[in-house]
């Protein structure tokens, strides 16, 4: 039997193909059948290119269900997909297309005259541009790859895969450092889809709001293929715009976001336990969800959120469970098949975490765990120890109950005249005082303590805190050798476009500043 993941899918797509699988939020519908047929024509398309086996389709397009059939077309014709993030400019798709030597690349029709002129210099074999059929501009263009696809049969006989041959290389967020590419397997993908489908109990009649970008793991690995598992209708937002999921929530069981989606729907006066009256499942990941965040949201909803934890080389590690309690503060317990550890480094090299609330590196090995790094073989080995788990390159700790808290990344951690500070238990403690609305904590170069333990605040507008006033309250609160020794205010922490703080950019921007 093939393993080829879009193979695993079909078998679960509904008997009624005339069913809804993706409706956008403006009222346009793709059946199961449609997406069957359409996925077959590019997948044709694909094949009658005479691409070498193992060839990348990378793409960069809005999202659209055209951008999800793109996915599951290039699954079916064999090749690799790599998505990549809209956001990035010429710099980056240089960087990517040099690094990842796509043969076939897929772009914006508004982006075809920049991303042209790489291509050409790289020798990309083939560049299309992805209009949307919703759009209406189907067949203007004759790079149209569409409009190409039309021409070719709307049936397509699968390409056997293997489960360790590459079926998605995903970017690394570069949160750390430059994005690295992690090379996922048929295996790899397939075997979470499967653990989070028992999991977070999908079922049936579930109707996914699908509002987060399809570029990275959340919403395609996780979120996409949920559905796409389950035979579950999605509606498509093309972005997150909390009065528009506020208008589709009733519509819907099941709903994935970051944790600032969250935010901005507590902002919303509109969001309430009515809007939430049909939802089953609240997920969030992909960086820290504040405790103000989950307290608040059970009070405005009813519902706690289901906090869980991955990445792109792993897909999904860790989840609160469903039916049992869901901690907040805490990414849950390690998912079925994931053996994860927290690893300390002592005289004799490198020792096991065994109680709770030690804090270790996160280890871990499993069916879903990567290939290893896009053409870096050297940082894959690295990455990996002897006996086969991955670095995770986050830190964290187990409480009693052997749920796991993040603690912070390893790149992150401060070492402050000799002492481990890990940023996540100083955020913590700041994020309690009256008028903090968030905060992040990194180490500066300092001549006395190697680092200096830096606080940058946001502030509520009316809050009157003052750099010395923070700095007695946190005095009073935890050992001096983690209490800043200089506070900033800013008026937001800077974000990627998954919400992840950019510790890097602080560490720039106040190395420099005097206390
Ligand atoms: P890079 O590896 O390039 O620096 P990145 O690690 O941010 O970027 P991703 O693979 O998109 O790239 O993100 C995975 C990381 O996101 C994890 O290693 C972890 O640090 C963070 N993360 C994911 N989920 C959670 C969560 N629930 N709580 C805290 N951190 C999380
Ligand atoms: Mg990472």
């Amino acid at each position: 039997m093939t393993a080829n993941l879009y193979a695993l899918f079909a078998s679960h797509f509904p008997a009624d193909k005339t069913a809804c699988c993706i409706e956008t939020h403006d009222g346009q519908y793709y059946s199961w059948g449609d997406v069957e047929r359409a996925s077959a024509r590019i997948a044709n398309l694909f094949a009658s290119l005479d691409l070498p086996r193992g060839s990348r389709i990378a793409v960069q397009v809005e999202k659209s269900p055209e951008a999800l059939i793109l996915y599951l077309a290039t699954l079916r014709a064999g090749f690799v997909y790599l998505p990549l993030n809209t956001a990035y400019r010429a710099a980056e798709i240089e960087y990517f297309i040099g690094d990842a030597e796509p043969a076939v690349f897929v772009c914006s029709p508004k982006n075809f005259g920049w991303v042209a002129q790489i291509a050409f210099k790289a020798g990309t074999r083939h560049l299309f541009t992805l209009d949307e059929i919703t759009s209406g501009n189907q067949g203007r263009n004759s790079g149209s790859l569409l409009a190409r696809a039309m021409h070719f049969p709307d049936t397509f006989a699968t390409v056997d895969r293997q489960a360790d041959d590459l079926a998605v290389i995903l970017y690394t967020s570069g949160t750390t450092g430059r994005s690295k590419g992690a090379m996922l397997s048929h295996g790899n993908i397939a075997s979470n889809a499967k653990v989070l489908q028992q999991y977070w109990h999908w079922q049936a009649d579930d109707v996914l709001l699908h509002a987060l970008p399809l570029f990275h793991i959340h919403g395609l690995l996780v979120a996409a293929n949920g559905a796409l598992l389950n035979g579950s209708k999605m509606i498509f937002l093309p972005r997150f715009d909390a009065a528009e999921v506020c208008r589709q929530l009733p519509r819907s069981s099941i709903f994935m976001g970051v944790p600032t989606y969250y935010v901005r729907l507590l902002a919303d006066s509109g969001f309430d336990r009515r809007t939430c009256r049909n939802i089953r499942l609240f997920v969030s990941g992909s960086a820290p969800l504040l405790a103000d965040t989950f307290t608040e949201f059970v009070a405005r909803t009813g519902h706690t959120i289901l906090e869980r934890y991955g990445m792109s080389e792993t897909a999904m590690l860790t989840s609160n469970p469903y039916a049992q309690e869901r901690r907040g503060g805490t990414v849950g317990l390690p998912l079925p098949g994931v053996s994860l550890r927290l690893a300390t480094t002592n005289e004799n090299g490198h020792d096991t975490v065994s109680g709770p609330n030690e804090i270790g590196d996160i280890q871990v090995k499993g069916p879903n765990v990567f290939q290893g790094y896009w053409r870096m073989p050297e940082k894959t080995a690295e990455e990996f120890t002897a006996d086969g788990y991955f670095k995770t390159g986050d830190v964290g700790k187990f409480d009693s109950a052997g749920y796991l808290a993040i603690v912070g990344r390893s790149k992150d951690l401060i070492i402050s005249g000799g002492y481990n500070v890990y940023p996540k238990e100083i955020e913590s403690v700041l994020d309690e005082i009256d008028g903090v609305v968030e905060s992040a904590v990194i180490g500066i170069p300092h001549a006395d303590f190697g680092e200096a333990v830096t606080a940058v605040i946001v502030k509520r507008p009316e809050a009157k805190l003052t750099t010395d006033g923070v700095i007695a309250l946190m005095k009073t609160a935890i050992a001096n050798f983690k209490v800043p020794k200089q506070v900033f205010f800013a008026d937001e922490l800077p974000r990627n476009t998954m919400g992840k703080v950019q510790k890097n950019l602080l560490r720039e921007r106040y190395a420099s500043q005097p206390d």
